[in-house]
């Protein structure tokens, strides 16, 4: 599997190791190449603001868009899940507005106030360890979105069909749970792009 990691802005790098430490090839996705035969799209944190100035300046908005149309897997983590959001509170305007939840950001208080927890997240497992920075969260979904964790009560973690998202950096431990939940859903989507091809 061949997995894209955006990379303008952001914890790149991590997601990059820890795509490869599953026996995973991972690309940097700088430009409209970068996005060829691609399996999946981490769509990694750091500043939603600027990372969407740089897809505009890259012109990468319509073609992730046109991926997601495809049925491309793609997992937004902190800033990538506003990415994904179609809808910011406060905010006009929405980014690449592909997954139907409405995200709140900067949820969690300042830089200063990072912290770690573990969550216990349905269908993965218990002590999930998740490192929130200047996060944002879930304030609420539409009708196809399965939430799967929460914390304080807030929603951090959610799926709608190719779409996952969460408020946290799961890269930034040594836990692989999430990102192999995500490559199951990209190997479920290569196998069924395989079997559509072969029906043709
Ligand atoms: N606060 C950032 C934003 O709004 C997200 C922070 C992060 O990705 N760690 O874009």
């Amino acid at each position: 599997m061949k997995i894209g990691v955006l990379a303008l802005q952001g914890a790149v790098r991590e997601h990059i190791q820890q795509i490869q430490s599953l026996g995973c090839e991972a690309v940097e996705v700088k430009t409209l190449v970068d996005l060829t035969d691609l399996n999946g799209l981490v769509l990694p944190g750091g500043e939603s603001t600027a990372i969407r100035k740089l897809l505009d300046r890259h012109q990468l908005m319509e073609p992730i868009r046109s991926l997601a149309r495809q049925g491309m897997p793609m997992f937004g983590t902190c800033a990538g899940l506003i990415l994904l959001a179609k809808e910011i509170v406060d905010y006009e305007e929405a980014h690449l507005s592909l997954m139907n939840v409405v995200v709140e950001r900067n949820s969690f208080g300042r830089q200063v106030d990072s912290f770690e927890a573990k969550l216990e997240v349905k269908q993965i497992g218990a002590d999930i360890p998740a490192v929130f920075i200047r996060a944002p969260h879930i304030a609420s979904v539409g009708p196809n979105v399965e939430i799967l964790a929460e914390y304080n009560g807030r929603i951090v973690l959610a799926k709608e069909g190719q779409y996952l998202g969460c408020s946290f950096h799961p890269e930034l431990t040594d836990d692989t749970r999430l990102l192999k939940f995500f490559m199951e859903m990209v190997e479920d989507f290569h196998q069924s792009s395989l079997a559509n091809s072969n029906s043709i």
